[in-house]
């Protein structure tokens, strides 16, 4: 037999809130309405039965339909939820590998303006030993 939830949704107005407490006690206007008016209790035409809130929600076979229908939208919910648990966890996913590949490219950035510095440096020198070289290769020397 399914279960009422225990508390009422948190986003219910007034209107839905009195719904959900006259579902539960089982007294609603359709079924308890005999009592204020005097006339005999109300019972299901098609099961021949005393209508109850019971009744209409989980045995009469002619709500059936209505029944199928909820689950067919439960099950659609199932789905989405389904579906948004598997975004959300290639969401996660996604900026981890983001995280990692800003990582990655953050490192190879820094190496090569390491090497952009350690290239200058060693062309300076180079150029700096070249003119010594010429230098001293053209020197004019004098015997003593
Ligand atoms: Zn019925």
């Amino acid at each position: 037999m399914p279960v009422l939830a225990p508390t009422v949704p948190s986003s219910s107005n007034r209107r839905e809130q009195v719904i959900w407490a006259r579902l539960r006690l089982g007294h609603t206007h359709l079924t308890h309405r005999h009592l204020l008016f005097g006339e005999p209790p109300p019972y299901c035409k098609k099961c021949n039965v005393s209508l109850s809130v019971k009744h209409i929600l989980c045995d009469c076979p002619h709500s059936n339909h209505l029944r199928s229908h909820q689950n067919k939208l439960e099950e659609m919910i199932k789905e989405l939820s389904t579906s948004l648990t598997s975004v959300k966890h290639e969401q996660e996913y996604m900026a981890v590998r983001d995280r990692i590949h800003r990582g990655i490219n953050e490192s190879t950035n820094s190496r090569v303006v390491m090497w952009a510095f350690f290239e200058a440096v060693v062309l300076v020198t180079m150029t700096l030993g070249q003119v010594y070289y010429l230098k001293r290769f053209f020197e004019v020397r004098r015997v003593v």
